[in-house]
């Protein structure tokens, strides 16, 4: 679906991987320098700058137009702004209120409201709360939105139905018991109503992450229970996540949803609005974000965000919170 308005933002992304090839090789000019001497080395070093031209070129044409000109900046979390299930830290969160000053900036995350008060909202209680309100929130791919007004509060959340949770529930249930993958030992609740969303954890939700990695690393026990739950749940989606993580959601509910409800909230277009994000590539959790036809910025970790957000901010960077 909306395969025509993604692709411009579709081609954007794999300039800019292109372009993030070019920082890895080096440049034309080391090829060249392999050669031994004479004019044919020469030749090869001019060659080598026009190549490095023309795609300083490609560069400053997949951006459409300067960031400052993006009145919206709409990042992903885990692995955008911070590793995963981490809270932000100083230097990100430093450069974010500078970034508030200026643009509004949207946040979302597969992760429920609870994940995002801690990566989020905690680390943010230390800062001035003066433009929080240009700040959004959208857990669980946009099924939920939290905005600031004298505190978070949630504008809208979209729910499965009662007798559809119960249904998802009780298939979750049996699925655990005909595959043998109750657990001896738990940390928490195995089954989690977020709302929107019920996941499951394999080991309870608190549990500690060196049981988690070691449960299912190869992801067969998860494949294994949703190739049972596919055909009992076909009105739902089921989406392996996390280490031990099996999420059942409403058909539909992806980072294309989720920017569509960022642009109704800021009533912007997709061409205001810069999406940033760690997975765009095809089957990563971002791609999703490229069919709603706004421009792409891909990065590989919060690092790579932090340079984005300071070419936006320049000097006006605040000192560390
Ligand atoms: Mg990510």
């Amino acid at each position: 679906m909306c395969a025509e308005g993604g692709r411009a933002a579709q081609e954007l992304f794999f300039r800019k991987r292109k372009r993030n090839t070019r920082y890895s090789r080096g440049g034309g000019g080391e090829r060249a320098g392999a050669i031994s001497t004479g004019y044919l080395s020469i030749i090869f070093y001019i060659l080598g700058f026009i190549l490095l031209f023309m795609e300083s070129n490609i560069d400053q044409s997949s951006i459409n137009r300067p960031l400052k000109d993006y009145r919206a900046i709409v990042f992903d979390l885990d692995g955008t702004l911070a590793p995963s299930k981490s809270e932000l830290d100083a230097e990100m969160r430093s450069l974010l209120v500078s970034l508030l000053h200026s643009k509004k900036v949207a946040i979302i995350s597969g992760g429920s409201f609870n994940q995002f008060k801690k990566q989020i909202i905690d680390p943010f209680a230390k800062v001035l709360h003066s433009n929080l309100s240009n700040l959004l929130l959208f857990p669980t791919c946009g099924a939920q939105q939290y905005s600031y007004h004298d505190s978070w509060q949630r504008i809208y959340a979209l729910e499965i139905p009662p007798e559809e949770k119960d249904r998802i529930i009780k298939t979750l249930d049996a699925v655990i018991d005909r595959l043998n993958l109750r657990p001896i030992e738990q940390w928490g609740a195995l089954i989690e109503d977020r709302g929107s969303q019920i996941t499951y954890s394999a080991l309870g939700q608190q549990a500690p992450l060196y049981e988690k990695e070691k449960w299912d690393p190869d992801q067969k026990k998860r494949l294994a229970m949703k190739q049972l739950l596919d055909p009992i749940l076909p009105d739902f989606e089921v989406r392996i996540g996390g280490a031990t993580s099996v999420d059942v959601t409403m058909k539909g509910i992806d980072k294309a949803y989720g920017i569509r409800k960022i642009m109704e909230a800021l009533k912007l277009s997709a061409r205001d609005i810069m999406f940033v994000g760690d997975a765009l590539y095809p089957g990563g959790n971002d791609h999703p974000a490229l069919q709603t036809g706004v421009d792409a910025y891909a990065v590989q970790n919060p690092e790579d965000t932090k340079a984005l957000i300071r070419s936006i901010v320049g000097d006006a960077v605040e000192g560390f919170i």
